[in-house]
């Protein structure tokens, strides 16, 4: 007997995971999926089995070569796996089968013994399936006309008998047929050409029990299939990747960015770090798009809150501020200068409603402020304020402008200078896409010049201090984060050799292709698309679904979304492309968030 095993897919949905090894070679127990469908079709009578290669073929190769199996196995590539489906990879075993019969396996199935007993028992043609009722559009569902066979995926769930489990067994009569039927529609799935022969090569219908076999597609089947079948043994997990962060900060760095953190210990007295203090400050200028004529800045040991309060603390002293807000971000503005009895007159516009330049326009013509003060990226809901306009009416004002652009800095386009802009906050960890633990005030070297004298409020967060400290001694008042600075140079780097332009393109793309997805979904977006960010969508959950259950189920496929803050927890959950997100990243997400919409929804409506 012969088998052929198809394993040349790419398994996206199990990305990161995937990233560097097919899904044939993932251990379960001290097999592969791979050895274990051989070892099991070779207790089963199988003599030769030809395996479809094509994503990490080279991979599947070696391990083979490394652990012999108990059987003949010849590898069959699928060199263009990328542009094809299965029926392509099915069909490549032809000139290999010849006019023999043969079982026919996908290479995602882990299952216990029966599963082959099933394909063992008959002489004839046999389809496998496992009877339940299935929702899913993503599954292959057998059903029945007649005396006719059918697999389809769209099939309506209830007149389906139960989902395909991926094994079948093709008689030498059927051979022939089957892969002239391949040929015909090669650019689809192997099951709709046994479609097209089930009326002339009838199919037995066999069946296999729920908990006796599973298809691995995504994490979470994976780490199921780990439980089903080896002895969970204390200290063995499986193997999981990183997370992938989905969140608006901190956010995932390259590589490089973390392999700079094993830097020699320096001194931070010494030249070193004198040095590489000065190349960060001067790049982070490049970064801000300022130069250095006007325009100088500071990096402080802290979080975003602390360039905030160094900014609110040291200049706010004996000066009115004017606090818009249209958020979480805006409203700790505020707190800020509450804390530190800066006078200020809060102005808010509720959570997610655009800023009205009227009614700006009104106060600050009031003459009555010193400096105005504004979030650039409300990252509660993903807006974009208009900074430009705000920038252009504070100028004939004569009023300072204070901005916090701790989420945008790196993704969006902030044209400091135009926007004559006094002071500019940002933080490492977010569209900079270093690690978190350094924050940024940048501002005009004449406004840092003019909190001299100022009595400080704080000691560790006086802006004045830090100023004369970096600009004029190229140090730090404190100990500073120093391994930080060797990451955030590297961030930077990275950053001005992509350019911020095309960090703008790659951030515009992957917000569109969640933005799409969300809206084939039939999902409302929390504010106008014209209003967001490139780099944070928060959008409304579906009708229905069990929020923690979805969160939990997102979490366990690797994925990590945000809550959403504020009026929206509960209601809409954001996702944010912003750091070292890729494109992968971002389409196998959405695959895994529209299945768990599914899964958590069905669950919720049986609860009702
Ligand atoms: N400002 C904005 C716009 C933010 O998005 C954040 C954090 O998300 C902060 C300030 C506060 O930064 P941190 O949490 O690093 O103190
Ligand atoms: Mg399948
Ligand atoms: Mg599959």
């Amino acid at each position: 007997m012969k088998a052929v095993i198809l394993a040349a897919g790419v398994g996206k949905r199990l990305a990161p995971i995937t990233q560097t090894l097919p899904k044939a070679l993932l251990p379960i127990g001290s097999e592969t999926i791979l050895s274990r469908q051989i070892r099991q079709l070779a207790e089963h009578g199988v003599e030769e089995v030809f395996v479809v290669i094509g994503y990490e073929g080279e991979a599947i190769r070696e391990h083979l070569a490394a652990s012999p199996p108990p059987c003949d196995v010849f590898l069959i590539e699928n060199p263009d796996y990328r542009t094809t489906s299965t029926a392509y990879s099915a069909l490549l075993a032809e000139p290999h089968v010849g006019a023999s019969p043969f079982y026919l396996l996908d290479g995602d199935v882990v299952a216990d013994a029966a599963l082959f007993e099933k394909l063992a028992a008959e002489d004839g043609n046999v389809l496998i399936y496992q009877p339940k009722s299935i929702s899913s559009p993503e599954e292959m569902k057998v059903s029945q006309s007649g005396d006719s066979v059918y697999l389809s995926k769209t099939s309506e769930g209830e007149a389906a008998l139960g989902e395909f489990v991926g094994a079948a067994r093709i008689s030498a009569g059927a051979g022939e047929a089957f892969f002239a039927a391949l040929r015909e529609q090669s650019q689809g799935y192997y099951e709709v050409a046994l479609n097209m022969i089930a009326a002339q090569f009838p199919f037995a219908l066999a069946t296999v029990e729920e908990g006796t076999w599973i298809e691995i597609d995504f994490v979470t089947d994976y780490l199921q299939a780990v439980r089903m079948f080896t002895e969970q043994r204390e200290g063995v997990t499986p193997l999981i990747s990183e997370q992938i962060l989905l969140c608006p900060g901190p956010v995932m760095v390259s590589k490089k960015v973390k392999s700079a953190l094993l830097h020699s210990d320096i001194g931070h007295r010494e030249t070193e770090f004198i040095e590489i203090l000065t190349r960060c400050r001067a790049k982070l200028n490049q970064a801000y798009g300022v130069t250095g004529k006007d325009y100088t800045n500071v990096i402080i040991t802290g979080s975003g809150t602390s360039a905030n309060e160094a900014l609110i603390s040291s200049y706010g002293p004996g000066k009115k501020l004017l606090i818009l807000s249209n958020g979480e971000f805006g409203n700790r503005l505020i707190d800020l200068a509450r804390c530190h009895e800066v006078d200020h007159t809060p102005l808010e516009f509720g959570w997610a409603n655009p800023i009205d330049l009227e009614r700006v326009e009104q106060l600050v013509a009031t003459g009555e402020y010193d400096g105005l003060m504004v979030v650039h990226h409300e990252t509660s809901c993903g807006m974009l304020n208009p900074i430009d306009q705000i920038g252009a009416l504070l100028q004939a004002y004569q009023v300072d402008f204070l901005v916090d652009a701790v989420s945008s800095i790196g993704a969006e386009a902030l044209a400091v200078e135009k926007a004559n802009i006094t002071f500019c906050t940002a933080s490492a960890n977010k569209a900079l896409a270093s690690l978190p633990g350094l924050s940024f005030v940048c501002g005009k070297k004449s406004a840092f010049q003019a909190l001299k004298g100022q009595k400080a409020r704080t000691r560790y967060l006086d802006l004045y201090r830090h100023y004369e400290f970096e600009a004029l001694s190229f140090q730090t008042p404190n100990t500073p984060a120093v391994s930080l600075f060797y990451a955030l140079e590297m961030a930077l780097d990275e950053l001005l050799q992509d350019t911020v332009a095309e960090r703008m393109r790659h951030y515009g793309y992957l917000a569109s292709l969640i933005r799409n997805r969300l809206k084939k979904l039939g999902l409302q977006f929390v504010i106008e698309e014209e209003q967001m960010s490139r780099v944070l969508t928060t959008v409304y959950y579906p009708e229905g679904i069990d929020v923690e259950e979805f969160h939990d189920w997102v979490k366990q496929n690797n994925y990590v979304i945000y809550r959403g803050k504020g009026p929206f927890l509960g209601k809409a959950f954001q996702i944010a492309n912003i750091g070292h997100v890729r494109e992968e990243h971002v389409r196998s997400f959405l695959d895994i968030m529209e299945r768990g919409f599914a899964l958590t929804q069905t669950k919720t409506s049986v609860k009702q």
